[in-house]
């Protein structure tokens, strides 16, 4: 079998990187340094042609996206000189910016898609090892962004859009049995209901062929079939009818696209899917009763997007649930080598010849884990193979596509090796999030509290869709809300015991301290209406949001305005903690 040869020596090379990362980083680095030491943003920095670590590190100053925008910018203006890279760079990512707040402006080249094609077919060779494939497709819940010109002439739109448009994209996809069921024209369709719902009618065209059920973020996977359990019959209707809904599709290339595939009426497949439907409890395993030869769901499940995997298993049925790579607009960190781990446990494996990384420790003051506060002790970078288990680290990475020492601000924990190369935990994003004195939480912490929050709400059969946050300074003491959207009403002493419990949750000293002193008032929990974060979605895809790339944000402050507003318009119920009373 060919392919399975082909992933023996994809893992067989993967070992070979692997074995002394050490030396690949530093002929990384080497590489790296040497293509690009004409670039006007190392040139003048003292390297005169060295390419050793502790020289780069000597001379080239740790950097964030604020200190590197201005070389982007001139890019983006065109500028064509070698300002960040010797090579063209190709395009403009923009991140997804609803963790940030803002969209950060990132370069692009062809590094990069090499890098992505990299990183694909080892996650690939090793998921195929645990769960093998031979032949079929991938029910794929992709959307091309939309893109626009910038000034200087160069395409901009995200990351995830700039691989999909790449020649190799579709090829790979068809080396790794990935190959999307929908048509281009579904992928890049100008309307993100209209794509998702061509991506369900074609995953069930193919349904006999469908071996992989997939997104790029898990959050995208739960969106479809709850879409799907709404608009299933009208998907068979069309099925039924050979004819795709002239109110659902409207836009012509989509409708043109699918419309070929859906060329006869096929009312055995329609009753086919509604005899499945009918025959499922609460949507409990809709994905393998439609998918009947899907070998497992994939997508990244870790960091924010933990939050969904309840739900994705409840659709999943017994089918397992892959999480997916680590990296970012920036660049790729590492693959999930180890597929058969659940995604609450996942590690990403990092590849030492994608880039050059280094880790700043965080040591948290407490001596606790590592907190987000951005002034809290750091110490001098450490290298790749230096990393110590089980410690708290900042993610810095020098790339071929112009980033040089770049702070990624994610924390990660390192959770054990694979040969010499790393293993990281996905733990949080560095920035502050609820903070109102000297209290100090973040995204994870705010994880934590909800899980623990849920628990509760799991007696009576209820469960929170999607949740968000807002530290309330409007009036003094000012308090932490909680926005929950929950899939069913709930009863009013059990969300009081819910928000009770999500005050006492934040542990961190400053908050307990703030509570105790009445520094900081009781935790406000307002219960939203239901799809109330499709809103805040469509909020975000208004103002050109990459569906592909979209994480709810997690805390909204008041630069956020316009899903503050959509918020704090649709709550339904109010509870304040009595936890310290
Ligand atoms: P963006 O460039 O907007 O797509 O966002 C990249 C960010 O998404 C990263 O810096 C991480 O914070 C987060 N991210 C990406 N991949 C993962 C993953 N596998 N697990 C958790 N978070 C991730």
């Amino acid at each position: 079998m060919p392919e399975k040869k082909s992933s023996e020596a994809v893992i067989a090379e993967f070992e070979a990187l692997t074995r002394d990362a050490a030396a690949v980083q530093r002929e990384t680095l080497h590489r790296i340094l040497s293509d690009n030491a004409g670039t006007e943003y190392l040139r003048g920095r003292g390297l005169a042609g060295r390419t050793d670590a502790a020289s780069f590190r000597a001379c080239v100053p740790l950097a964030t996206h604020a200190d590197i925008e201005p070389y982007i910018a001139r890019i983006a203006d065109g500028d064509a000189s070698a300002v960040l890279t010797a090579g063209p760079i190709t395009s403009i990512s923009l991140s997804s910016g609803t963790t940030q707040g803002n969209r950060k402006y990132l370069p692009f080249n062809q590094e990069l898609v090499k890098s992505t094609m990299q990183i694909y077919r080892t996650s690939y060779a090793f998921r195929n090892r645990a769960f093998p494939v031979e032949d079929g497709k991938a029910l794929q819940f992709i959307y091309g962004s939309r893109q626009f010109t910038t000034k200087g002439g160069l395409t901009a739109t995200t990351a995830t859009t700039n691989v999909y448009r790449s020649e190799e994209f579709m090829s790979t996809m068809r080396a790794i049995q990935s190959q999307v069921c929908s048509p281009d024209a579904v992928i890049f369709g100008p309307d993100f209901a209209q794509s998702l719902y061509c991506h369900l009618l074609c995953g069930l065209l193919f349904a006999d062929e469908v071996r992989i059920v997939s997104a790029t973020f898990a959050h995208s996977v739960v969106l479809a079939f709850q879409t799907f359990e709404r608009v299933w019959e009208e998907l068979c209707a069309d099925i039924r009818a050979g004819a795709l809904s002239p109110t659902r599709v409207t836009a012509p290339a989509v409708r043109k696209a699918v419309s070929a595939l859906l060329a006869a009426p096929n009312p055995a497949l329609a009753d086919e899917v509604a005899r499945r439907c009918a025959a499922l409890s609460n949507w409990y395993g809709v994905i393998p009763a439609l998918f009947p030869n899907a070998r497992y769901v994939h997508g990244i499940m870790t960091g924010t997007m933990e939050h969904y995997v309840k739900k994705l298993r409840h659709y999943a049925g017994g089918l397992p649930l892959v999480a997916a790579e680590y990296g970012a607009s920036e660049g790729w960190v590492g693959a999930n080598v180890e597929p058969e781990t659940p995604p609450e446990s996942a590690t990403f494996t990092v590849l030492p010849n994608i880039g050059y990384f280094e880790f700043i420790p965080l040591k948290a003051s407490d001596g606790g884990a590592a907190a987000a506060d951005t002034s809290f002790a750091e110490e001098e970078p450490v290298g790749l193979t230096e990393v110590t288990v089980g410690e708290h680290y900042e993610v810095v990475m020098t790339t071929f596509a112009g980033l040089y020492r770049y702070r990624l601000g994610d924390v990660v924990k390192v959770a054990g090796f694979y040969n010499s190369t790393p293993k990281l935990k996905f733990v949080c994003r560095r920035n502050l999030m609820l903070t109102i004195n000297i209290d100090k939480n973040n995204e994870h912490d705010l994880q934590l509290a909800v899980d623990s929050a849920a628990k509760i709400l799991a007696a009576e059969k209820l469960e929170v869709v999607d949740y968000s946050s807002h530290a309330d300074v409007s009036r003094d003491p000012g308090h932490y809300v909680v926005f929950w959207e929950l899939n069913a009403d709930g009863n009013d002493d059990v969300l009081q015991s819910c928000c009770d419990e999500l005050d006492r949750a934040f542990t961190d000293p400053g908050y307990v301290g703030s509570r105790k002193a009445g520094a900081i008032g009781p935790l406000e929990l307002r219960v939203l209406q239901r799809a109330t974060f499709q809103k805040v979605l469509r909020h975000y895809l208004s103002h050109g949001a990459p569906v592909s790339q979209f994480k709810s944000p997690r805390c909204v402050g008041r630069n956020n305005a316009g899903v503050l507003q959509i918020l704090s318009g649709n709550v339904v119920k109010v509870f304040f903690s009595a936890a310290y009373d």
